[in-house]
């Protein structure tokens, strides 16, 4: 999770209800965290109060079932489940990546600022269109700016063995134009058109690619954005989009840090969709756009799988804490502690609260450091105390005035009468101990998670 985000879900940690009031401070964290993730600014508005609408419209119905037991959904995770879903939503889109031709072969134009990754989205194109759709390719050179493009993506074409066209001294217009005379004497099917960039958009570089567009009439222009180029990306997307109504994006280089917040930003502002993922150097390291990847990705949230195992691993933190409170003023039961027991064992993310407690007696050598109890251990103490009465839970110094009890309890569960009374004994030792510790402690309010 990144720290905005985090900080959202530990805001609504415990909290079983999405208010108003509790959802506007989590909406503050993840702002920062689209922020950080480079989401333009009226872009992170439109989606913060999307999510809210959401969120206040449906709360809290969701049950989840976890190791036979229903729980309820916690607030964080319903939170950002909602988030997630509705940046799923806003960036994915449906039916192919590519138009095809009614007639004659399919035109891609390639756009984009220089340096950010045409040539190389050109080969990948190329690639996959052979590989997967069984298509014939012509890669088109049309970038007359710098010398070394034309044997970049002739370079590029060799290792593919796909076919690269260019007329040497003639304008990019022009060997545009005579591409497609090209491609039926060659055979090809689609026509791919390398352009050329600038480090800033032009009214020159424009015109170029206007012309060219007018030329070659391309089924579809696509626009190609370094994820690594962050807020700009926006302002470079609008500009192309205004002149040549841009059919679809390619995001480069999301085998980087960068969390991509382009993606979602230039969906938004254009409506052209993202269609392709840049995912490294070679040729092969080219994918269809993920909208489901890329929202835990702009979120911080490394991968769905996390985020659906957070779903399942619910914690009802709220009654955990409640619990606590009670122990701590001597109110503990041992069905108390069996159940804090195997709440132990079943939530990692108790451990903060479990660690305030002495429950670490209980066990030889204490609480292991990530709170994984012997299964055996724990089926030993749940078969004890499930053989006592409600009586003896009740009172357990009547298993130390009574040994038939112990005995008893001992055939029931299948454990020495030792262990019975070493367990009673160390049971009603804790008890004291915490009820101390929480009178020591004056005010509930130290305890880690509890206000
Ligand atoms: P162009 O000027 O827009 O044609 O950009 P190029 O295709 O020449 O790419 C510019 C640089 O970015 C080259 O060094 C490429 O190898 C690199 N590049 C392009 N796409 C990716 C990508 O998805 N991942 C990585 N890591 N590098 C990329
Ligand atoms: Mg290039």
């Amino acid at each position: 999770l990144s720290r905005g985000f985090r900080q959202a879900r530990n805001r609504l940690a415990g909290l079983t209800e999405l208010t108003e009031q509790n959802i506007d401070s989590a909406l503050r964290e993840v702002r920062l965290s689209l922020l950080e993730a480079d989401v333009e600014m009226g872009v992170v508005k439109a989606f913060l109060s999307r999510v809210k609408e959401k969120a206040l419209g449906r709360t809290l119905e969701v049950k989840v079932k976890h190791a036979g037991e229903t729980h309820e959904v916690s607030a964080s995770d319903h939170f950002i489940k909602i988030c997630h879903d509705e940046l799923e939503a806003m960036m994915s889109h449906e039916g192919e990546e590519i138009a095809w031709a009614q007639s004659g072969p399919t035109g891609i134009m390639v756009v984009g600022l220089q340096g950010s990754g045409k040539t190389t989205s050109c080969a990948k194109l190329a690639r996959l269109l052979q590989e997967k759709e069984g298509k014939k390719p012509l890669l088109v050179a049309a970038d007359m700016q710098r010398p070394a493009a034309v044997e970049q993506l002739k370079v590029l074409g060799d290792q593919l063995k796909v076919p690269v066209f260019n007329i040497p001294g003639a304008s990019p217009v022009e060997i545009c134009a005579a591409a497609r005379e090209q491609a039926r004497k060659q055979g090809r099917d689609v026509i791919i058109y390398d352009t050329a960039g600038r480090l800033a958009i032009d009214e020159p570089l424009m015109k170029e690619l206007s012309d060219i567009k007018a030329k070659t009439k391309p089924e579809n222009i696509f626009l190609v954005v370094d994820a690594m180029i962050g807020q700009d990306a926006v302002k470079t997307a609008r500009s192309f989009h205004e002149r040549l109504e841009l059919s679809g994006v390619v995001i480069t280089k999301l085998d980087g840090d960068a969390r991509g917040g382009a993606a979602l930003s230039i969906k938004e502002v254009t409506g052209a969709p993202v269609l392709f993922s840049g995912v490294g150097e070679t040729t092969d390291k080219f994918e269809p756009f993920r909208a489901d990847g890329m929202a835990s990705r702009i979120l911080g949230m490394g991968d769905v799988v996390g985020l659906m195992q957070d779903f399942e691993q619910v914690v009802d933190q709220k009654k955990a804490e409640k619990d606590a409170a009670r122990m701590l003023q001597g109110e503990f039961t041992l069905d108390d502690f069996l159940e804090q027991v195997r709440m132990i064992q079943k939530m990692g993310s108790l451990k903060d609260l479990v660690d305030k407690l002495p429950i670490g007696n209980m066990f030889p050598g204490g609480l292991p450091q990530d709170v994984n109890l012997d299964d055996r251990e724990l089926v030993r103490i749940q078969a004890i105390i499930q053989s006592m009465t409600a009586f003896e839970k009740n009172d357990p110094y009547a298993l130390i005035r009574e040994p038939k009890r112990v005995e008893r309890i001992s055939k029931g569960s299948g454990s020495k009468p030792e262990a019975v009374t070493e367990l009673v004994q160390k049971f009603l030792f804790m008890r004291q101990m915490m009820s101390g510790l929480g009178q020591n402690m004056g005010m509930l309010g130290k305890i880690p998670g509890m206000k």
